[in-house]
Order: structure tokens, then sequence, then C-alpha cells
């Protein structure tokens, strides 16, 4: 047999020729091409996974030049879309892949088509309502689901299988906006994408060539910084709306919603349910990235070359965008 690109891998006994083979025939859809994403598709495409679908909502700007590996400082001059550039890309490292860049926001409207037909689905997304919305998905359908996230130093990933827990056993709603950490408020560093992503390819690898092994379903957590690693065994909760009651609510529209705000050049970003924030703590998160002024029931930023106004229900108006899919962007980057 010639000597291919894969022979390395090949040389792996978990891998072989065998594997070799159910790895080109598969088709990994990756939500999400921020950080995470490149890393992990770049492994992916690199470990010759047949198929590779990219969904994303955003463009490229220089400030995601640290941490998104597949992007150059031209990309975001031109603002290019990451689907796009993302695929080009990774067209010219490895042209034997089927690469399929999609320009979307997935929504409940979208997500059943979008990831209709994968053998499993990657997280590359920074918000759990897309997050649990991608859970439905795996569920009704029987997609595993290779999960990954990143704040700070922090690195998670873990599998969601069939005849396993699933997300919403362990998040069983989407934690209130301003609630957590995100990497535009708490930072993020590098290295520990690299990990998350690493760990997450592990996963998809195990899950494409056989290799899950249902007594061990767990999360990892590691903190890169000081090198400390913690696992959580995933317990399936036998009241998981999800799994358990097989209610896919977030593909049946709950969530957020978006209205475009007529002639105001703006969008009206509203939380499912009401979430109490903390204004003046937020206005501190807020403040390292740009013009912030509070006052008792909203607070005003200026991030982006956007306006926004949060109110301390959750809603957040962005001023100078009509396109959703740019608001809600905004909105899970700064709130979660
Ligand atoms: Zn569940």
């Amino acid at each position: 047999m010639p000597v291919t690109r894969y022979h390395r891998q090949m040389l792996l006994p978990v891998v072989g020729d065998e594997g070799q083979a159910a790895l080109a025939r598969a088709h990994a859809v990756i939500v999400g091409v921020g950080a995470l994403g490149c890393a992990s598709a770049d492994q992916l495409v690199r470990a010759g996974v047949g198929r590779v679908t990219l969904i994303d909502r955003d463009v490229v700007e220089l400030t995601n030049l640290q941490r998104q590996t597949l992007y150059t400082e031209l990309d975001a001059r031109e603002r290019r879309p990451k689907a796009v550039a993302a695929a080009e890309r990774l067209a010219s490292i490895n042209a034997e892949i089927a690469i399929t860049p999609v320009i979307a926001d997935l929504t409940s409207r979208n997500a059943a088509a979008l990831l209709r037909g994968a053998s499993v689905l990657i997280d590359g997304t920074d918000n759990f309502e897309t997050r649990l919305l991608i859970n439905d998905v795996s569920v009704r359908d029987a997609i595993p689901y290779a999960y990954a996230g990143v704040v700070g130093v922090t690195a998670m990933w873990g599998a969601f299988t069939p005849g396993g827990a699933c997300l919403r056993c362990v998040v069983p709603e989407v934690p209130a906006p301003g609630s957590l950490p995100t990497c535009d408020t708490a930072g993020v560093l590098g290295a520990a994408v690299q990990t998350a992503a690493s760990g997450q390819c592990v996963e998809v690898l195990r899950v494409l060539l056989g290799h899950i092994d249902p007594q061990r379903r767990v999360l990892t957590e590691q903190d890169c910084w000081r090198g400390t690693r913690r696992e959580v065994r995933l317990v399936a909760d036998p009241a998981c709306p999800c799994c358990a009651m097989r209610r896919f609510e977030f593909l049946e529209g709950k969530g957020s919603d978006t209205a475009v705000l007529c002639g105001q050049n703006a969008v009206q970003v509203s939380p499912e349910s009401p979430a109490s924030i903390d204004l003046p703590a937020m206005a501190k998160r807020l403040c390292t990235l740009g013009v912030v002024t509070l006052s008792p029931h909203m607070l005003r930023a200026s991030v982006d070359g956007h306006e926004l106004t949060i109110f301390a229900d959750g809603r957040a108006i962005v001023k100078g965008t009509t396109r959703p899919e740019a608001a809600r962007a905004l909105y899970a980057r700064l709130m979660g």
C-alpha cells in the first residue's frame, strides 16, 4: 500500500487502515468557527475527516487573530465571513476534504436542516443557548455531540453520545445573561483554546472510530495555568426535559428573541425569560472594552462601533445594525 499523508496516524493501533477509511466516510459539522472551531477544524481536516461543514454568523476582526488560528490580517482588514475564510484556508491544507462553508446564525428555524446528516456535531460556540439547540438535534436525531468551552485559562470538553446523559442533564436552562464570564469580558488564553480543542478532537475521533466507553462518560475541566484537571461524571437526569421527556424546546423556539427596530438602525435582543442583571457589575466588566455610562435602570456601552443599551431585565438594544445575527453575536459575546 502506498504511503499516504495519513501514514503516521494510521500507524496508531486505534486508527489503522479501517479507522482511516471510517474517518474518510465521516461528516463533521462544526458550529462556530471562532477560536475553538478554528483549532478543531484544523485538526479534523488534517486527520482526514472526509466532509466538514463550517457554520458561522460572524466576520473576522483583528482581535480574533490572537487565538483564531485559521485567519490572517488580510481576512481581518477585509472583514471576511469566518466560514468562508476558514474553508479557503482548510482547503489549502487538505484538498481531499469536502469543505462546505455556511454563513448563518444557527437558530431554531434552520438547525434541523443545517445539522442533518452529520456523523458528529462539534461545538465551537460561545453561548449556552446555541449549545442547548445543538443538544436538541443531537438527542432527537441520535447524533453524538462533542462539547468544548474556554474562558480565561480554563478549558472544558466532553462528548454527549446516544444512551448517555445529554448537555441539558448538566445545564437544564440557559444561564441568565451576564451571569457567566465570557472571553470578551474575562479574557482568554490562546493555549487554553488549543487544550480544549485537542480534548474535543480526541472525543470526536473516539466517536468516529467507535471507541466510546459507555462506562466512562465525563466532562473534563483543566486549569491550563496551574496545570490541574478534574473530571465530572456525566449522569443522565431521569427528569431531563430533552433526553428523558424528549421535549425539544430549543428546536421549537425556546430561547432569546430578536426584533429589528424599524427606522432606528437597531436590533433588540430579549432573553428567553427576564433576568435580573447587576448593572454596576456589568458596567465594570464592559468598561475595558469601551465607553460605559451607567444610570439606575440601564447602562450604555460603545463597543466595536455599536452602541449597546442594556436593561436590568437582560434586554439589550444594539444600535448600528439591522442584522439580527450581528446583534445576537455581540450580545452573546458580552452577556454570555
Ligand atoms: Zn438529558
